[in-house]
């Protein structure tokens, strides 16, 4: 991997910046209101690559004939608006919406929340930046998808709309298993029919370890065990529920996924903005790449109806913030040789909500 020109680096930071101000791009085919991870966002190609966009009616960035314009200036950046998917308009078998069982990412990843509630989700628990049973609360989605509902969309989706991999999430659950083991039943439904189609599994570090041998022998290929900080302060801030289990138990769960889905199959967020020091997150990064985890590095968002925002009033990190962690964590990506690009699936395969991408890592 050869390092970044500097035409890949005024990409990378209009890249960063359109991350944070968002677009205007209000007719946006393709959103994702709400959810688990980073949502209220629109799906585009920005040149050619999928991008998660915040949508704001006051960003600076507007798209006028397929260009990304900033201030009314040509970025050199073309922009596409991903087609609404043709599967959103049928329902499973047992009447259900599909559009309410999983959406389309970027251009062609399914993700569906295997379970859409989490045991944290007591405001005293929650992550703060989490919105994860807001499309619940609003009717959009069902609480728990079934393995054949899912398996169901899966088809459809791969069938009418090209989709190339799948992301499964959960929120997490009461049990040990904290929830594997419903995400290894929905992988095994899709597998069934879907042989060839990578997923990614995400999940809290299991209590008992097997889990993620369990998932992997269920058919997952890559898997996101996410801790979004790895600063114990900001943890507590921000996650009081998740800072309750300890980093050491994270460091155990990394390892063993490592060991069962191999070098570069395992990922976690990172997020920039939450006031964490800029050289302890690279610091923090570089830890997990050399443990063979791919830290997938995304800014912050303020997303309306989380606690960040509706309380904290969080603002969305600097853009130098978040340029100069990204490019950090690239470069020692490209030097141990991993790049999102070579994960079977998720989000670092998919890479439109970071700019880690931009950056040829
Ligand atoms: S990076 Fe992950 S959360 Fe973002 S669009 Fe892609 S699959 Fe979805």
């Amino acid at each position: 991997m050869t390092a970044p020109s500097s035409q890949q680096e005024t990409r990378t930071s209009t890249r960063v910046d359109v991350a944070i101000q968002g677009i205007r791009l209000l007719d946006a085919p393709l959103t994702r209101p709400n959810g688990a991870g980073p949502s209220a966002d629109g799906h585009v190609l920005l040149d050619g690559v999928g991008a998660a966009i915040p949508l704001d009616p006051r960003s600076p960035y507007t798209v006028a004939g397929g260009k990304l314009l900033l201030d009314g200036a040509d970025t050199g950046l073309g922009v596409e608006a991903v087609a609404r998917p043709r599967f959103y308009d049928l329902t499973t078998s047992d009447g259900t919406s599909m559009e309410m069982v999983a959406r389309l990412h970027a251009a062609d990843v399914l993700a569906t929340t295997v379970v859409q509630t989490c045991m944290r989700y007591d405001p005293s628990d929650r992550c703060r930046f989490c919105a994860i049973e807001q499309s619940l609360e609003q009717g959009t989605t069902v609480a728990v998808k079934t393995p054949q509902q899912i398996a169901e969309v899966a088809q459809a989706a791969h069938d009418l709309d090209g989709v190339r991999q799948m992301v499964m999430t959960t929120g997490t659950s009461r049990g040990r298993d904290r929830g594997a083991t419903h995400l290894a039943r929905c992988v095994r439904a899709v597998r069934e029919v879907l042989p060839d189609l990578p997923i990614q599994v995400q999940i809290e570090p299991p209590g008992d370890l097997a889990s993620i041998t369990e998932l992997y022998e269920a058919g997952a290929r890559s898997i996101g065990i996410h801790v979004e900080s790895m600063d114990d302060d900001v943890r507590r801030r921000w996650m009081p529920g998740k800072a309750t289990v300890p980093l050491d138990e994270y460091r155990a769960a990394w390892r063993e996924a490592v060991r069962v889905f191999g070098h570069n199959q395992v990922s976690t967020y990172l997020l920039v903005g939450l006031g964490e020091d800029a050289d302890e997150l690279v610091a923090a990064a570089t830890e997990l790449i050399d443990m063979g985890v791919y830290p997938f590095v995304v800014p912050f968002r303020p997303l309306a109806g989380t606690l960040a925002t509706d309380v904290d009033r969080a603002p969305a990190p600097s853009r130098r913030d978040v340029g100069s962690v990204t490019v950090r964590v690239a470069a020692a990506l490209r030097r141990a040789g991993m790049a999102g690009s070579d994960q079977a699936a998720g989000c670092a395969a998919c890479g439109a909500c970071s700019a880690l991408s931009c950056e040829g890592a």
